[in-house]
């Protein structure tokens, strides 16, 4: 298969596209590196460094490559942020979404893959999450992700584009060669390693949630198990569509299993083979107690299960490549 990737450069398109290149298909990444690493990017894909908001320039090479599908991982994804600045989520998520889809509809293009998020269902009522919840998003991010899904359905029903929505829940660890690097660092696993890496003092925030010992629950997800599925899902977009069925799919990728912030500190201590210095800090605005995902739907849809995502494999693989590239991407030194 020919596959654009846009935000190849980023942590999940660099060991997505690791993947798909390694299943001998053909990938094009096309990445601003706005919040990206050109050194992320594999060697064996063709690297444009454009936006894919530029609809002009999609157009040309989609159709100057003959692509036959869309992995579309490019966004801007911090919630704090977002709620500062939705006017940048609007315009990354949602305006430039939308001019990738006019680039797919006039280069003649009709699979496509996004990553979405689990911030889609916003405080869930219940857990573990099924993709039939209500969506009610709770910050800009979320609503934007949950607009675009929203765009690529409607695409779906009019214009025959099959597409594949994933939403993410906690993705952790890397490849051997691509791993996470962002910069300001806001999640759990690279700060704590960093906390030991980079001698950062880290801050749970907070300890009083009602879940059994007062940390928040998440579902961790391996990078490399998240690859597999986005490999899986290219591939059903070239399935025939049974009669009646939706040419759009939204899926949970998620393990199926909760863990805490604390379960998450104790196993990177025995990872790393020391204590980790912490202390505990007040909640962080949005952050709901528990996000568990159910991953029925993704398992039936694409024959998909985690195989790496015990908390150890996560959290060794991270600790591995953060040792191997101490300051992260040789373009940050
Ligand atoms: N967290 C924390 N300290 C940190 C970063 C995160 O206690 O420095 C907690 C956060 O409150 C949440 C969990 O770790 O409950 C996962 O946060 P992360 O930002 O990794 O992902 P999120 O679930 O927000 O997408």
């Amino acid at each position: 298969m020919r596959i654009l990737v846009t935000g190849g450069a980023g942590y999940v398109g660099s060991v997505t596209v690791e993947r798909l290149l390694a299943a001998g298909h053909a990938v094009w990444v096309l990445d601003d590196v706005s919040t990206g690493h050109a050194a992320a990017v594999p060697a064996g894909a063709t690297f444009s460094q454009a936006t894919f908001a530029d609809e002009d320039l999609v157009t040309r090479l989609l159709v100057d490559n003959a692509i036959e599908a869309i992995l579309h991982c490019g966004a801007r994804s911090l919630v704090g942020e977002s709620i500062r600045e939705p006017s940048i989520y609007y315009r990354a998520n949602v305006v430039g979404g939308v001019a990738l889809l006019e680039a797919a509809r006039r280069a003649g293009v009709e699979r496509l893959v996004f990553s979405s998020t689990a911030a889609v269902y916003g405080v869930p009522a219940s857990t573990p999450i099924t993709e039939s919840m209500p969506l009610d998003p709770i910050n800009p991010y979320g609503e934007t992700k949950r607009t675009f899904e929203t765009a690529l359905r409607w695409y779906g029903t009019a214009y025959g584009l099959r597409g594949i929505a994933l939403r993410y829940f906690n993705v952790a660890g890397a490849s051997q060669r691509y791993g996470e690097d962002h910069d300001p660092e806001t999640h759990l696993i690279p700060t704590i390693l960093n906390a030991v890496a980079r001698d950062r003092p880290m801050a749970l925030f907070g300890d009083d949630y009602p879940t059994p010992d007062g940390t928040p629950i998440r579902d961790y997800i391996h990078v490399e198990d998240l690859a597999d599925a986005h490999l899986l899902a290219l591939e059903a977009t070239g399935q025939p569509l049974a009669a009646g069925a939706s040419p759009s799919l939204m899926l949970n990728l998620g393990s199926g299993t909760g863990f805490s912030v604390r379960e998450v500190l104790q196993a990177s201590e025995a990872v790393v083979g020391s204590p980790i210095p912490h202390s505990i800090g007040a909640r962080r605005a949005g952050d709901p107690p528990i996000l568990v995902a159910s991953a029925e739907r993704a398992q039936e849809a694409l024959g998909w299960t985690p195989r790496r995502s015990g908390l150890a494999e996560m959290i060794g693989s991270a600790w591995t490549w953060r040792q191997a590239h101490p300051a992260g991407y040789p373009e940050d030194r």
